[in-house]
């Protein structure tokens, strides 16, 4: 490729969070192609979305002017499934709202918002009970995240602010806060290299975090042995040494049998355990364990009981395994007792702490670490420190000049949990940046209708999604290559993203849309942010929002805007200037009060909807290779577009051939919730009597048959596992 660049940015890939360095070409005014560049995540290598992906930023549905609904134009959620091939015709949606200024529409949208809450105020609503609440996203930078839960908290007195991760890894951050006390990974993917074992479960890396995968085949390569662990036989498993093609939601069963082997074959590794665990915990997990025989268990979970032991020992003997997990794992009723059992895994081997071992929660969102750090969730403040604790209520308090006590000590409501609030009237206003979840939250039809009762919704984003189509105001934002602002990836690394487009028409950046509501919300910010996504300046914009933030974060205590700026990526913790950062943590210590980890027993936990007559299927839902999450960008990609135009539900070619279906047919899924139509595609991958559909098309959405089965520690829903009848059409 020969054609020359008029400037070349460095920047980040804005799909997964592997978080692969890009450079951006830019020919023209317009993104001409992109290359791998060589970050710490991905040294030069891209997977397909990365390099041809990002296209979508010149799509012409792009949101160029903001909009404010017409009232003649009530919101109507069947506007979504109605329209050529059954997708929402663009042009209805579109004619729902009219055009208006950006004086116009932000002091619309922030008189909704400020009606509600003022309402509420003279009620004397405090906390969860306020009637407001606010979807941030894992799409957005650091600084965008942090905004924007400073700006929920400060300007209506909750902590009902939230985003994808509650649908992602909440149960993977439960349970790893609950037993090692921090919720990132312990080692980067790259560090597989120094692994002698790696587990992979519940995750398809090879689809979902192509170059993470890359990074796993080279040390199999090498001569590490692979233990693949999925109801589905995904592409990993050619390179497997075992796969363990486990039934859908007996992820505890199998796990528990492995550690019944290591506990009751003398495979614990004492030493560590009596230095890093805390005592007692590992006699009361033997206890909980005696009734874990992989005899017992190998019915339960479908895999026999030689091979469980294998396995086990395998992991045990090691002399560094490394444990991976994803959705698979995470997005179950039961999905903290699935991680629950995965960190005993490691703790009880000490699998912890040095290079080649670890756990590694898959990072889903290109920034989904970073926006946890920054405090975008329910019952945490920036850096994980929980609402409940004075001190650090006080802190926040004080760095953003509020009044002493004005945050509520009680955590606010989550992703599901908000959704069911407006469906019933408890929450009456939301303000939502970058998420989706008309297409992403379970059981699509209840969401849908939820979002369309709110008395006011105020969507910013860079198209009229799904969502935004449901809203009162429109507001124009940024695509991720039109602004600077940070990311932190799975590796707990922090990026810089670089601006290398100018946004179209009078599209704004996120963080400006932020702070211009805050200042008509009566708060007083002021940090000189450039509307247009450039600036970054240490002393300006951007730049001050990132050394605001830190300073309530420890982890990134020593990265000032400035040393980013300069060094352009580092892992945190960074607690000092000087410091490097840390790729390997828990080395010699967990960051809990004693430092010590916690064993939890994990409990066995069936998925809340078997299969039965009427529904004999179970559903497996989950992203492919060529689209991202909802699709909102990816389908609006060309190359991307192109590979994968169309859904298709993956059946097992004896379900095809006991339905009587050639590959190919249409078929109707139908849950208890809802139904959808789509083309089949023969898949031997896919266990028989399980179908797999990605959630990305709109036409034919996954969660309109999900079920919102919560887990009740995490609250993350039970997405991967629901039960729908298949018939032809
Ligand atoms: Fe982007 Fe992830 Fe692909 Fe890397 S692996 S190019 S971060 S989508």
């Amino acid at each position: 490729y020969t054609r020359r660049a008029d400037r070349v940015v460095r920047s980040v890939c804005p799909f997964c969070g592997v978080g692969c360095a890009v450079d951006l070409h830019v020919r023209d005014g317009r993104l001409d192609r992109v290359e791998g560049a060589p970050g710490p995540a991905n040294a030069g290598r891209l997977c397909v979305k990365g390099r041809f992906g990002m296209d979508y930023v010149h799509h012409p549905q792009r949101l160029t002017t903001p909009l404010i609904r017409r009232p003649d134009a009530p919101k109507d959620p069947a506007l979504l499934t109605r329209g050529p091939g059954g997708r929402p015709d663009p042009h209805a949606l579109r004619a729902q709202f009219r055009p208006a200024s950006w004086d116009e529409a932000l002091d619309v949208a922030a008189a909704g918002l400020a009606r509600v809450r003022d309402a509420a105020r003279s009620l004397g609503l405090r906390g969860r009970a306020v009637p407001v609440a606010g979807f941030g996203s894992a799409k957005g930078s650091n600084e965008e995240a942090y905004l924007f839960q400073k700006l929920i908290r400060s300007a209506f007195g909750t902590h009902n602010v939230d985003h994808c991760t509650r649908l992602c890894h909440a149960s993977s951050v439960a349970a790893l806060m609950e037993g090692i006390g921090s919720g990132a990974v312990s080692n980067p993917v790259r560090d597989c290299a120094h692994a002698d074992l790696i587990v992979v479960m519940g995750a398809n890396p090879v689809q979902n975090h192509p170059v993470a995968a890359t990074w796993i085949k080279n040390a199999v390569r090498r001569g590490a042995r692979l233990v693949l662990i999925d109801p589905r036989r995904t592409e990993l498993s050619r390179h497997a040494w075992r796969t363990l093609t486990f039934t859908p939601g007996s992820d505890v069963a199998l796990l528990n049998a492995m550690l019944h082997v290591i506990v009751t074959e003398g495979l614990v590794n004492e030493a560590f355990v009596a230095a890093r665990v805390h005592a007692g915990d590992v006699q009361a997990l033997r206890a909980h364990l005696q009734a874990f025989a992989p005899e017992a268990m190998a019915p339960l979970c479908g895999i026999d009981a030689a091979t469980i032991r294998e396995v086990a020992r395998a992991y045990a003997t090691s002399p560094a395994a490394m444990i991976f997990w994803g959705m698979g794992v995470a997005q179950h009723s039961h999905g903290t007792d699935n991680v629950r059992a995965l960190i005993a895994l490691a703790l009880l081997t000490g699998h912890i702490g040095r290079p080649g071992t670890g756990l590694h929660p898959l990072r889903g969102q290109n920034n989904v670490q970073g926006a946890s750090d920054a405090g975008l969730i329910p019952m945490v403040l920036p850096d994980y420190r929980r609402v409940a604790d004075p001190a650090a209520r006080a802190a926040a308090e004080a760095a953003w000049g509020l009044p002493n006590g004005f945050l509520p000590d009680e955590p606010g409501l989550t992703v599901v949990e908000i959704l069911d609030a407006a469906y019933d009237g408890r929450i009456r206003a939301m303000l939502i940046q970058g998420e989706n979840p008309a297409m992403s939250d379970p059981d699509a039809h209840h969401a849908r209708a939820a979002l369309a009762r709110l008395e006011h919704l105020v969507v910013a984003d860079i198209f009229l999604t799904e969502t935004a189509a449901l809203a009162d105001v429109v507001l124009p934002a940024t695509a991720w290559p039109e602004k600077t602002g940070s990311v932190t990836n799975t590796d707990r690394t922090v990026q810089l993203g670089r601006p290398a487009l100018a946004p179209p028409g009078d599209a704004r950046a996120d963080a400006w849309i932020l702070e211009q509501l805050a200042r008509r919300l009566g708060l007083d910010w002021d940090y000189g942010i450039d509307p247009h996504g450039g600036g970054g300046a240490p002393d300006n914009g951007i730049g001050r929002v990132f050394d605001e933030m830190r300073s309530l974060m420890p982890a990134l205590a020593g990265l000032s805007w400035e040393r980013l700026l300069r060094v352009g990526a580092i892992t945190h913790p960074v607690p000092t200037a000087d410091d490097p950062g840390h790729p390997i943590v828990f080395t010699d210590r967990f960051p809990t009060p004693d430092g010590r980890a916690r064993l939890v027993p994990a409990c066995l936990g069936a998925p809340a909807e078997p299969p039965d007559a009427h529904y004999p299927f179970v559903l497996i839902t989950g992203r492919q290779l060529e689209h991202w999450h909802t699709g909102a960008m990816t389908r609006r990609s060309a190359v991307l577009d192109a590979l994968e135009p169309t859904p298709h539900v993956s059946l097992h070619p004896a379900t095809l051939a006991r339905l009587g279906l050639a590959p190919g047919a249409p078929v109707r899924l139908r849950s208890r919730r809802g139904e959808v139509s789509v083309a089949t595609r023969v898949d031997e991958a896919v266990p028989p009597d399980v179908a797999f559909l990605p959630f990305a098309y709109v036409e034919a959405a996954a969660n309109v048959l999900t079920i919102a089965a919560l887990d009740p520690v995490a609250k993350i829903a039970e997405v991967k596992y629901c039960a729908v009848a298949i018939e032809p059409v």
